[in-house]
């Protein structure tokens, strides 16, 4: 198949959004680009199992989740490609989309499903000590810090995953949480507390992170502002954030509405943005369920949203 730059849709991401969109309009025909970014698979890529995707009663990996929803999306003949975006014009159709290598792809729909980063606290010291002790991703990193100490921050599902999986392979884990109460599910809370290798430290943050070039520590402060405000070290080798996460939209920013948390908008009750033929799915208009299943739902979604417009408009 020789190499096209125009497409009747653009897929902009490569997770399970981008995906299933890529496989709805590979079959309805609209021979689809996607540009997987700098992470193919997405986040799903750095989690271990998934157990509540629906059609696998035992489980599954999440790198293997996202390569059968590849090569399903291949067995169409979606072309899927790697790559970034770097620049869009939304100004007049077809719209014109940039990559990273400063190819110019012309697209009559655009579903933008770049999903969402790791958030960090905004400590200097994160920046010191990244790849040194530092990570947003305990599966990726993990494996460093057999029989070690470590911490992970957040008290939400990733968090408790996160500090699960390296209960695992740690010798100790902190679970640093910045209220009294974890907001992860009952299930995720009760196996993260009737953990033996895992303390959680509740009503605590950190303020800092110290160590002669590697790291060595944390400092926290637990009941910040109260009459029981109290400062102590830990002594740790890896820290681990999972504080949540911030949408991939700053490109899309000049044309594309979004919310003040930077997710877009999406005024009707379908996939479509502020502009005209542009659509979005996934994690990247979802503040609220970021969910593997609901982002290859919204993908879906976007897709018939795209092939419509596509026939309403040729
Ligand atoms: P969440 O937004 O659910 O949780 C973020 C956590 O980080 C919260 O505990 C929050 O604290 C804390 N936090 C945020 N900012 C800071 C900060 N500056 N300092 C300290 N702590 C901070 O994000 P998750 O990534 O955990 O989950 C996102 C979505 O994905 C959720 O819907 C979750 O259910 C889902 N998910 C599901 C999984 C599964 O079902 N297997 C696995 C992983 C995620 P606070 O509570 O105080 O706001």
């Amino acid at each position: 198949m020789s190499k096209t730059n125009y497409t009747k849709c653009l897929i902009i991401g490569g997770g399970p959004a981008g995906y299933t969109a890529a496989i709805y309009t590979s079959r309805a025909n609209l021979m689809p680009i996607l540009y997987e970014g700098m992470q193919p698979g997405g986040q799903l890529t750095t989690t271990t199992e998934v157990e509540n995707f629906p059609g696998y009663p035992e489980g599954v990996t999440g790198p293997q989740l996202m390569e059968d929803l590849r090569k399903q999306a291949e067995r169409f003949g979606a072309d899927l490609r790697s790559g970034q975006i770097e620049k869009v014009n939304f100004d007049h159709r077809p719209f014109i989309v940039t990559t990273d290598s400063g190819e110019e792809i012309q697209a009559e729909t655009v579903i933008i499903a770049t999903g969402a980063s790791a958030r960090y606290l905004g400590l200097p010291d994160e920046q010191e000590y990244m790849g040194m002790g530092v990570s947003a991703c305990a599966t990726c990193d993990g494996f460093f810090y057999r029989k070690k100490k470590v911490a992970v921050v957040g008290g939400g599902d990733t968090a408790c995953e996160e500090a699960l999986y390296l209960s695992s392979l740690a010798e100790k884990v902190y679970l640093i949480v910045r209220k009294d109460y974890l907001r992860a599910s009952k299930v995720m809370q009760r196996r993260v507390l009737d953990k033996e290798n895992i303390t959680v430290l509740f009503n605590t943050n950190t303020v800092g992170l110290f160590g002669d070039e590697v790291l060595e520590g944390a400092k926290l402060v637990e009941n910040a502002g109260t009459e029981k405000e109290q400062h102590y070290e830990i002594s740790i080798d890896g820290f681990f954030l999972a504080i949540g996460h911030t949408p991939n939209t700053e490109v899309f920013k000049p044309y594309i509405a979004t919310d003040e948390q930077g997710y877009i908008v999406l005024p009707t009750a379908t996939t479509a943005t502020n502009v005209e033929g542009v659509f979005a799915a996934g994690d990247v208009a979802d503040s609220r369920y970021q969910q593997a299943i609901t982002a290859a739902g919204s993908g879906c979604r976007a897709a018939i949203d795209a092939e419509r417009y596509i026939m309403e408009h040729e």
